[in-house]
């Protein structure tokens, strides 16, 4: 793989700050495109095979695959009951980590909570930095938006319409599908588009039998639509097609690639092109601004080993730091001309936070299922989808918008049931009796964008390198209750309906930013006094600034924002070659 060495003297077409699914999919787009690119990562490029190690028995790990001695995942109640920064209160731990880093596998992959600090209010914050962040360990629910969301203001008059159609981001969605591979099943739903899929998975006796059930109410369970690639892509050398290995629901991503990230998917073809230069432990501090012209000429950025400081300059500036970091950036780029933080004339970075509440849940058993012989269920990238069917035709009483299910059953390599009580042989017969019988499935919800739901820079607080951090003034609203209090009683009432036996239903909320599904910090749209970003994720205030991850969404729906997120950086990319090449940024 060519690996170009980064070049202070030279002025890059364009530098991205972040590797993740926005600047990854930034790289592939405008190198593909000719132009020169410099990647800037802040965090270090692991042995990702080594971290994840997918074949691993939990006999073979140390700690059976959880953290080793000295290493502590903050759990619900911590996140409950604590206030942020989380840090103070764990000094026996030496790693503090997000509640995603309490295996083996990811523990490297997610941020040290001490060294990067927020503050506020109670925030689950999950970030990864390294090269590909949080794509690699994703869930790899891939789905697309509707106009249902592009317009949903036009259907219940709260918020803001996006400035974009379905029609105008489709061809991008197309793009991405064929590009990066997805699996599913085409169901023709106007509310849930079609990706073109590969091959799908197949749903198991349980789930076939809550499909059937729901069907008389009118609801549809579909597959997973999975950001995997099941025929494999001729295309790309770094990904293998997936092998159903069932190690896909254990933290900790695909170590052969079938499940997309953007290192393998993005990067490194993009390296391959000979247009990209990469620098991972790269921390970016502020974007820097032509103080004649008003536009950004290039980024300051800490080597986060050495500690030392550099400056790039480059035509364009491709924010891709994810939404909450790329929100800081943006406010610590503070200069005489932009006294607010860069592309902020609106006051609106920061704000309009949004995200998709997680919690309610149910659990339970098709007792016709139980003692029949087992079937191999967890050779899987994923279960199953129950979309969305709330404020479709009709109009809920008490909440706007919707929310959707992920869920799953069968017989695994792990069989549900095995934190039940009992011990020895009779329990073992018990597990295996059970075993493909149990099934669960938890909801996904839209929580509103509101101005008021915003983060700002702690005046006191800094990072390991000095940076201020981020404070959360942020808190679920009287929709999002109203709306988990109904998921409770639609999980219970559906799995009734296929004749299942409830184990457990719960309406307990996890707490904000559970979801991993941060959306909205510099939203899009026409009016430069009420938004950010126009439609190709371009600041209406410096013409050559792009945000491009899920900062510019106008509202965050209820499905995985991921795939969109690439579609409109893709879309936005195309755009700013195009400017580009006609001199025009
Ligand atoms: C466990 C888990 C499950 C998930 N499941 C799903 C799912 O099923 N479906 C779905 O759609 N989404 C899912 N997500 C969310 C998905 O991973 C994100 O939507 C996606 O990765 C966002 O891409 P991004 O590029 O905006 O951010 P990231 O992937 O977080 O990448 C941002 C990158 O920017 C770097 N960076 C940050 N600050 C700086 C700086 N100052 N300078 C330089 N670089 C910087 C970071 O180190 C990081 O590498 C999941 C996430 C997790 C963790
Ligand atoms: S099931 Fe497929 S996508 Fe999941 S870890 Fe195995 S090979 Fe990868």
């Amino acid at each position: 793989m060519a690996e170009p060495e980064l070049d202070l003297s030279k002025k890059y077409d364009a530098v991205i700050i972040g590797s993740g699914a926005a600047g990854g999919m930034a790289a592939h787009v405008l190198t593909s495109h000719g132009l020169q690119v410099l990647l800037l990562e802040a965090g270090k490029k692991l042995d990702i095979e080594q971290e994840l190690r997918s074949m691993e028995w939990p006999y073979d790990n140390a700690h059976r695959g959880g953290l080793p001695p000295g290493s502590h995942a903050l759990n619900h109640n911590e996140y409950t009951i604590r206030r942020p920064p989380y840090g103070p209160g764990f000094e026996k731990s030496k790693n503090l980590y997000s509640y995603i880093g309490s295996s083996d596998y990811a523990k490297n992959i997610v941020v040290n909570e001490r060294d990067n600090p927020y503050t506020g209010t109670n925030y689950a914050w999950v970030r990864a930095r390294c090269l590909g962040g949080k794509t690699n360990i994703w869930g790899r629910l891939a789905l697309r938006l509707s106009d249902y969301d592009f317009k949903a203001k036009d259907r219940d008059g709260y918020g803001e319409n996006w400035p974009i159609s379905y029609s105008d981001i489709a061809p991008y969605y197309d793009k991405v599908d064929l590009y990066l591979g997805i699996t599913g099943v085409k169901e023709n739903l106007p509310y849930l588009p079609d990706s073109l899929f590969q091959r799908p998975t197949k749903l198991n006796c349980a789930e076939v039998s809550l499909k059937q059930g729901i069907q008389k109410m009118g609801r549809v369970l579909t597959q997973y639509r999975a950001g995997v690639t099941t025929d494999g892509l001729k295309h790309n050398k770094y990904r293998s097609r997936c092998y159903g290995r069932g190690a896909c629901s254990r933290k900790g991503g695909c170590d052969i690639h079938a499940a997309f990230d953007s290192p393998t998917g993005l990067i490194y073809p993009a390296m391959d092109t000979g247009n990209l230069t990469l620098r991972t432990n790269s921390v970016a501090r502020e974007i820097n601004v032509d103080p004649q012209t008003g536009k950004a000429s290039g980024v300051h950025f800490t080597d986060s080993e050495t500690m030392k400081d550099y400056t790039v300059r480059g035509k364009a500036v491709i924010v891709a730091a994810s939404t909450l970091e790329s929100a800081r950036l943006l406010l610590l780029s503070k200069s005489r001309l932009y006294p607010n933080g860069l592309a902020n004339s609106s006051g609106h970075v920061g704000h309009n936070f949004c995200e998709h509440i997680m919690g309610p849940y149910v659990a339970g058993q098709a007792t016709d299922l139980v003692g029949k012989p087992p079937t191999l269920d967890d050779g899987r990238p994923g279960s199953f989808y129950l979309t969305r069917f709330r404020n479709l035709a009709e109009k809920h009483p008490k909440f706007i918008r919707g929310y959707g299910f992920e869920g799953g059953s069968g017989s695994g390599m792990f069989p549900p049931g095995t934190d039940s009580p009992g011990f020895g042989a009779s329990f073992k017969e018990e597990i295996r009796r059970n075993q493909g019988s149990h099934i669960a499935m938890g909801a996904f919800g839209e929580v509103l964008s509101r101005y008021e739901n915003f983060v700002d820079l702690d005046p006191l607080v800094k990072d390991k390198w000095g940076i201020p951090a981020l404070r959360f003034h942020y808190k679920f609203g009287d929709n999002e209750h109203h709306m988990a209090a109904d998921m409770k009683e639609t999980a219970q009432e559906m799995f009734e309906a296929a004749g299942f036996k409830i184990i457990f239903v719960s309406d307990r909320v996890l707490t904000e930013g559970w979801s991993i599904h941060e959306l909205g910090t510099a939203r899009m749209g026409a009016d430069p006094k009420t938004s950010v970003l126009n439609q190709f994720q371009q600041s209406h205030d410096v013409k050559n600034l792009f945000v491009v991850d899920g900062s510019g969404f106008v509202s965050a729906s209820c499905q995985n924002p991921t795939w969109t997120i690439m579609a409109l950086c893709w879309r936005s990319c195309d755009y700013l070659a195009d400017q580009l090449a006609k001199n025009d940024l």
